[in-house]
């Protein structure tokens, strides 16, 4: 267990199969889920991949060390555990001087997914990670708070034309300079499990990021997003809720289970804050988390991904229609779910359904 500049990472040797599968066990992964092999420099490439496309090298040149993953063609020398079975490997160089010295030091390319426990928030600072994994694992290896805060970008450069697969630490506005042609669904797309193909990156099909509360992701202007949050808040204060809050700036909410992160003009700390203000307002015991949504430019895509995965489908759209203390469509139809939360300690199959997470 190590700190990389995006989030902390779960390491063992990418090309020993027993390590990996270690892994997989640790963080409770699901073993179709293919893990990131982190590499000292460029110049390991041939040691997990091969023919590599020329864009690869490209970006490996413009882009590494950073917040990018780029999916290129396996090495015969890499195990099957590893890469789930699929016949290309994600491959990243961290720009975190401790993760390369580590790297180094193993003498070996290093396969480590995010740290946390399957399903759950990335994690980004110590305390929450020692909470989370000690006993757990054989070492951990503390470096402070992870400066992006999210994962890194994760684009398929073997198919074409390239395809972003998860928007992440380094903006697609960034790839796109060198990428015109860059393939990227749109963000209501990309989480969406879709039964007849699987997914080109299997860890796209799970819920993720989720905390322990429910969270409910609310899209628009600050105005309108400001009346939905506080319309919410008190009717579910009213009915004995715990609520906590994670916002801008120009939400001008405040209180002591309201976490600001910064505005919404700069999604970067957004992102640095995010996972940790997460975990932050699980202990608080909140049961719902209700969380301002930001523009999805720069690191504000991977931070609208992140939460769009952690509420699934509790996004109130306030972009549409008018919205009039809380009678708008979809906040109505989020209300309709809260009126039958009962009070706290209560459970009941309708509000307290098992979340489908990934064991
Ligand atoms: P994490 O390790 O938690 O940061 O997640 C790694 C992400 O990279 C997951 O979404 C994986 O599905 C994705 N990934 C890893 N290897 C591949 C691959 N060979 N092809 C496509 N996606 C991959
Ligand atoms: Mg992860």
């Amino acid at each position: 267990m190590f700190p990389t500049e995006t989030v902390y990472g779960l390491g063992a040797n990418a090309l020993n199969a027993k390590a990996v599968r270690g892994i997989f066990r640790a963080k409770g992964r699901p073993t179709d889920n293919p893990l990131i092999v982190h590499l000292r420099d460029a110049g390991d490439l041939p040691r997990v991949a091969r023919d590599i496309p020329a864009l690869g090298l490209r970006l490996a040149e413009a882009f590494w060390p950073g917040p990018l993953t780029l999916v290129l063609p396996k090495h015969p020398r890499v195990p099957k555990v590893t890469t789930a079975g699929l016949d290309t490997v994600a491959v990243r160089v961290p720009s975190l001087p401790w993760a390369r010295r580590l790297i180094e030091a193993a003498g070996v390319p290093i396969a480590a997914p995010s740290a946390n426990l399957s399903g759950r928030p990335s994690l980004t600072t110590p305390g929450h990670l020692v909470r989370e994994l000690k006993g757990k694992v054989d070492i951990l290896l503390l470096g402070g708070k992870s400066r992006i805060g999210v994962e890194s970008t994760v684009v398929d450069v073997v198919s074409s034309p390239p395809v972003l697969l998860r928007a992440g630490g380094l903006s697609v506005e960034r790839l796109q300079s060198l990428v015109p042609d860059l393939r990227v669904l749109p963000l209501e797309a990309s989480g969406a499990p879709d039964r007849e193909t699987p997914p080109r990156s299997p860890g796209l099909k799970y819920r993720h990021y989720a905390p322990r509360a429910r969270v409910t992701l609310f899209v628009g202007s600050p105005q309108r997003t400001r009346q939905a949050l506080e319309n919410r808040r008190r009717m579910l204060t009213r009915e004995g809720c715990k609520v906590g809050l994670l916002v801008t700036r120009e939400s001008g909410l405040r209180g002591p289970a309201v976490r600001v992160l910064g505005s919404r003009k700069a999604p970067d700390r957004f992102a640095f804050g995010l996972f940790h203000a997460l975990r932050e307002l699980d202990a608080l015991g909140a049961d719902e988390i209700l969380v301002e949504g930001i523009p999805a430019t720069g690191v504000g895509l991977a931070v609208m991904d992140r939460l769009r995965r952690a509420a699934g489908d509790r996004v109130v759209d306030l972009r549409v229609g008018p919205v009039v203390s809380g009678r708008g469509r979809a906040v109505a139809q989020v209300s309709q779910k809260a009126r039958a939360i009962p009070p706290k300690g209560v459970r009941t199959p309708e509000t307290h359904r098992p979340r489908k997470r990934p064991r």
